[in-house]
């Protein structure tokens, strides 16, 4: 059906230089046959079609060359993780050598909080929020009791004030001032998952080195989403997962940042691994660990090249449009969202900030009482959407594959709740 609306969003999806790239990825369809409008890329972002080739390219290689591959297949095994070197650092806004991508987000989180939890003296406690997501909260905790450090007593937890959705800046600089001296590491999320709040990473970071913590920060729904720039705001480490905004697969291989003054300080204690060794003298099976220099050092094992591939193929499309231009749509389409949701569902509560600055695409938005009519609504009009309990739909937009078509499809599905008109 024509509405206002829609027609608005035709001419903003015929004026975006981006329009094109949706096509190198796997749009699912709904029943009907209909491409769906999806807005769950912060759980599992689309497959770029390229990801098909670049697994099968491997396969290949491994039933032509076999171990031959390591030096000689098309993308050398040996050295796969480099290929990621200069790609993985300008998504995170990092220098080549500070990225690493490895492992999952949890097993990274476990390295960094290895390396970088060094409890002393009086400086023990982990400032975190209070709605950690889960796994990021068992990490946390299992060091400390690693330690022989009671959780409870050692973990700062921050809560929103009462009656508010989102944490201030001013309260976690606050908080972090007074733990003061017994705070041994900040770890908060970059974009908050349920939220979508996207804090203000450098006066955070800035806090934390300020009382003499480390600063850490768990990117996974901000990688690919926001424009990070994980050097400059000085954090010491992060990691994020492959398969949220980064589109590299279910499972995905995840990414770990180092600080460049880290990266090249031998002493720094971790758990190793020989693919963290100095290649020069890996194959020489002594004893004695000789870290590489950079993020590299924290590897462990020879990287799984079949789970690698499809994250080349994704960081292929991430570095071409690169991040600015993407955040410049990112912007403009998820405003357009929110306008159109406030517009049919004028006493909808968004969650997430207002401030653009303070969020990436996603939108948490509260329903209340029409929350599960609103999300069979979402279904049945072939809107891929996440709830929450209570009352909470998370709504998406992602730059390189959703349009602004899109979005007036989910609004549209929503006024079928409301009965409001799409003006
Ligand atoms: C998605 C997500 C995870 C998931 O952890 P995996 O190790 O990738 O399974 C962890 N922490 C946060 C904050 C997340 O958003």
């Amino acid at each position: 059906m024509k509405t206002p609306l829609l027609d608005e969003a035709l001419a903003l999806d015929a004026a975006d230089p981006l329009a094109g790239e949706r096509s190198l990825f796997a749009i699912p369809r709904d029943t009907n046959g209909k491409e769906v409008a999806y807005f769950t890329g912060n759980s599992l972002g689309l497959m770029p079609h390229a990801a098909r080739d670049a697994v099968k390219q491997e396969l290949d290689d491994w039933a032509t060359l076999a171990v031959d591959a390591h030096l000689h297949g098309a993308n050398p095994w040996f050295a796969y993780h480099e290929r990621f070197r200069e790609t993985g650092a300008r998504l995170v806004g990092a220098r080549p050598g500070e990225v690493v991508m490895m492992n999952g987000l949890t097993a990274n989180l476990h390295l960094m909080l290895a390396s970088f939890y060094q409890p002393r003296g009086i400086r023990t406690k982990i400032l975190v929020e209070d709605a950690l997501f889960p796994s990021d909260d068992y990490a946390v905790e299992s060091h400390l009791a690693h330690r022989g450090l009671d959780p409870r007593e050692h973990t700062i937890r921050l809560a929103p004030r009462a009656g508010e959705d989102t944490l201030r800046t001013e309260d976690i600089v606050g908080s972090i001032e007074r733990v003061g001296d017994t705070l041994a590491l900040v770890m908060l999320a970059a974009v908050q998952y349920r939220t979508g709040q996207w804090f203000d990473m450098p006066a955070i970071t800035a806090a934390g080195h300020g009382v003499g913590a480390m600063v850490g920060w768990d990117c996974a729904h901000a990688a690919g989403n926001v424009p990070l720039q994980l050097h400059d705001c000085d954090a010491d480490f992060a990691v994020w997962c492959g398969y949220k905004y980064c589109n590299a697969g279910p499972g995905a291989i995840a990414g770990c940042f180092v600080h460049e003054r880290h990266g090249d300080n031998p002493d720094i204690p971790r758990l190793a691994g020989w693919w963290g060794n100095d290649p020069a003298t890996r194959f020489k099976m002594e004893s004695g660990f000789v870290p590489r220099p950079g993020a590299d050092g924290w590897q462990l094992s020879n990287p799984p090249i079949l789970a690698m591939a499809p994250l080349a193929a994704s960081l292929e499309i991430f570095d071409r449009v690169g991040m600015a231009a993407l955040r410049e749509k990112s912007l403009k389409l998820t405003g357009f969202l929110e306008r159109a949701v406030l517009g049919v569902a004028p006493g909808a509560r968004i969650i997430t900030p207002s401030d653009p600055a303070q969020r990436g695409c996603q939108l948490s938005i509260a329903f209340g009482e029409r929350a599960r009519a609103v999300r069979d609504a979402l279904q049945a009009q072939g809107v891929v959407a996440d709830f929450r309990e209570p009352d909470i739909v998370r709504l998406a937009p992602v730059p390189l594959y959703n349009t602004f078509a899109d979005c007036a499809r989910a609004a549209a599905a929503i006024a079928e709740v409301t009965g409001k008109a799409l003006a």
